[in-house]
């Protein structure tokens, strides 16, 4: 049995745009969506090699390492570098080759039929013959009412971001990965007092940030705990949690941080893309080849498993040389 689904059956599956509809859209070679790691250096290949791709930089410029601090394990920095500062030099490497870099989100696409149909902020209409798919993936919440309640007075989804809103505060990360702990590190420089909340009896994060965490006298690890909602009049001011053992317990805090996973950011192209149970683009081992022949995937969208900036950039490599060939034959 192939590794994909045929090509047959696409074009039962929904088409969700009037801009699709059109045939006069602008005609690309080498259309790379997303800003991250993954996207910046399929740039850098892609226009070494001559593709002229044209870059759409997605809702958050720059991906997920501009939401973040320190960047320690990424080859080539010695004494570390901050995600934004690392996303600007891509880039800006990324420009000096000549790719045509610009803001707009790629709202849905038809890849029924080469070359393909990529409709961006739902008014323009673009025709590419290769694209590739580096759109990562977007921070989960809880769920909970009260999150929404919040949203913007007390809950973020990052420190980096917001952490400084809550100097000489008490805060809480929710999460047990590395994200979760990364953040907790990081609050605890601006903050009072950080809790960890964590709802298992373990933390999943390597164990050079479960040591971290460990050693920081501001950071107090919560485990078995889940929590049940937010309170406040005007703003968190406590969270209400679940106890293994099922009882209630209240801590005082004025910030909420989420750091529990992501979600891969392939919803515009589920119509035609075959992707895995928790939304993964799936690529052919080894390569960055969807099921459709000249669309590829690179960076989170397509990586269950890594999730590493450097394991991104790696990708996007791979995906540009793979657009290239493509082209070539
Ligand atoms: P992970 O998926 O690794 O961890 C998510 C955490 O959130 C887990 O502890 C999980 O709990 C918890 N969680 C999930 N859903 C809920 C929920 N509904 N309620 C409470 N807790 C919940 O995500 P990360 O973002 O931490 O990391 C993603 C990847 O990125 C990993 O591979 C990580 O190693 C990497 N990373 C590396 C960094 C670095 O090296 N500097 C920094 C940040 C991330 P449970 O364990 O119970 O499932």
């Amino acid at each position: 049995m192939s590794f994909f689904k045929t090509m047959n059956n696409l074009g039962e599956q929904e088409k969700s745009s009037d801009v699709l509809q059109k045939n006069d859209g602008e005609k690309i070679r080498c259309l790379i969506i997303g800003s991250g790691p993954a996207g910046y250096t399929a740039a850098i290949y892609a226009a070494r090699a001559n593709l002229n791709p044209v870059l759409y930089q997605g809702l958050q410029p720059g991906g997920q390492l501009t939401t973040t601090t320190e960047v320690e394990n990424y080859p080539g920095y010695p004494e570390g570098v901050t995600g934004p500062v690392m996303m600007e030099d891509l880039q800006k490497q990324a420009e000096r080759f000549g790719t045509d870099i610009r803001y707009g989100i790629a709202t849905s696409v038809d890849f029924s039929k080469r070359p393909f149909k990529v409709a961006i902020d739902e008014k323009t209409l673009l025709i590419a013959d290769t694209v590739i798919i580096a759109t990562g993936a977007t921070a989960k919440y809880l769920g909970i009412e009260s999150e929404t309640k919040y949203a913007g007075q007390g809950v973020s989804a990052c420190a980096t971001c917001d952490g400084f809103f809550y100097k000489g505060l008490d805060v809480a990360v929710v999460g047990g990965g590395d994200t979760a702990c990364e953040e907790a590190s990081y609050l605890s420089g601006i903050c009072n007092k950080v809790y960890l909340i964590v709802r298992k009896d373990y933390l999943r994060a390597s164990k050079v940030m479960q040591e971290r965490v460990f050693n920081n006298p501001k950071i107090e690890v919560l485990f078995g705990r889940n929590t049940k909602e937010l309170y406040g009049e005007n703003g968190v001011e406590g969270a209400v949690l679940i106890k293994s053992d099922g009882t209630e317990e209240r801590i005082s805090i004025s910030g909420f941080f989420l750091a529990i996973g992501h979600k891969p950011n392939s919803d515009p192209f589920k119509p035609y893309l075959e992707l895995d149970d928790v939304g993964y683009i799936k690529t052919i081992p080894g390569t960055s080849k969807t099921n459709i022949p000249g669309v590829f995937a690179c960076g989170d969208v397509q990586d269950p498993v890594y999730r590493q900036a450097v394991t991104a950039a790696g990708s996007g490599c791979m995906a540009a040389i793979d657009a290239e060939r493509f082209l070539a034959e």
